[in-house]
């Protein structure tokens, strides 16, 4: 008996039967699917490059008054992040995964909800902003303890091991990503027939690669983002959000599908 307690959108209905039909789903997020937990994202008004310029990474290890502008703002987003909880949207992938209905989750994000949520197969292209790490000795630690560092004493941390300069276990523009984890992205993304880009601008990259690197091995697209991105015209299915109530809505629906196919 099918349970969906309201008129299925066709869209969403479309979706729910390629999810159901797939045998390899890697889903893409961007900070869009963070926004709905109280996380501004990057491009929109109110986020957060409409406030402060970015430190890039080069003055980063040049300049020390560039370390203590980019701990002044890490201080500042620490703060949104360490009070957000995961959302409907991060739930829902988590709960697709746990079902084996996805491969895993490839983020651009640095927030930690995905995992927080219960996600266990999740590739952070950008690093994590959970932690901090040494950019000489490699050392890592919870980012609480050294934000807390900063507010106490406002200037940036050296390591207590080797002195060299801290920094959140993120990539900052201008600094390369782990060639380790994007490889393993690129082979998931190669690797899958249904590709959903969830919440990105589709503008970062090589991130923004990835999509276009799974359609052109045969995989499905679908994006599901508020505004307008580059590849929606590639894309085999574009939703415009929000993302929280449309992957709820997908997944009742999907519910329905699995249901109404036993
Ligand atoms: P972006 O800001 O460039 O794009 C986000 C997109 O999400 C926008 O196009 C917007 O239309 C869409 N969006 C916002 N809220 C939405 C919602 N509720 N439902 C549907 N769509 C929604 O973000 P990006 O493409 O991820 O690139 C930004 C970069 O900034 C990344 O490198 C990321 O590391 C970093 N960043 C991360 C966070 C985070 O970890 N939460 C937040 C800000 C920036």
């Amino acid at each position: 008996m099918n349970t969906c307690r309201y008129e299925t959108d066709p869209m969403h209905a479309q979706l729910a039967s390629w999810i159901a039909a797939a045998r390899k789903i890697v889903v893409f997020t961007g900070a869009g699917i963070s926004t709905e937990s109280g996380i501004p994202d990057f491009r929109s008004p109110g986020g957060v490059w409409s406030q402060s310029q970015p430190v890039f990474f080069e003055e980063f290890l040049r300049s020390s008054s560039a370390r203590d502008e980019y701990w002044r703002q890490k201080s500042i987003t620490h703060r949104e992040f360490a009070s957000a909880h995961p959302n409907l949207g991060h739930r829902v992938l988590a709960d697709w995964e746990r079902r084996g209905l996805i491969r895993g989750v490839i983020t651009q994000n640095i927030d930690g909800l995905h995992q927080q949520a219960g996600s266990q197969a999740v590739l952070e292209l950008h690093g994590t902003a959970r932690e901090v790490a040494c950019l000489g000795c490699q050392k890592r630690w919870p980012a609480d303890e050294w934000v807390a560092w900063y507010e106490e004493h406002l200037q940036a941390p050296d390591c207590p091991d080797c002195g060299g300069p801290l920094k959140h276990a993120t990539i900052s523009f201008g600094q390369s990503l782990d060639p380790q984890v994007l490889e393993q992205a690129a082979r998931w993304s190669t690797d899958c027939d249904l590709f959903l880009a969830l919440g990105s601008s589709l503008v970062v990259q090589p991130a923004a690669g990835l999509p276009v690197l799974a359609q052109s091995q045969g995989a499905r697209l679908v994006i599901i983002n508020r505004d307008p991105t580059p590849l929606d015209t590639n894309a085999d299915l574009r939703l415009a959000g929000p993302l929280g109530e449309t992957l709820g809505q997908v997944d009742a629906t999907l519910a329905g599908t699995v249901q109404a196919s036993t």
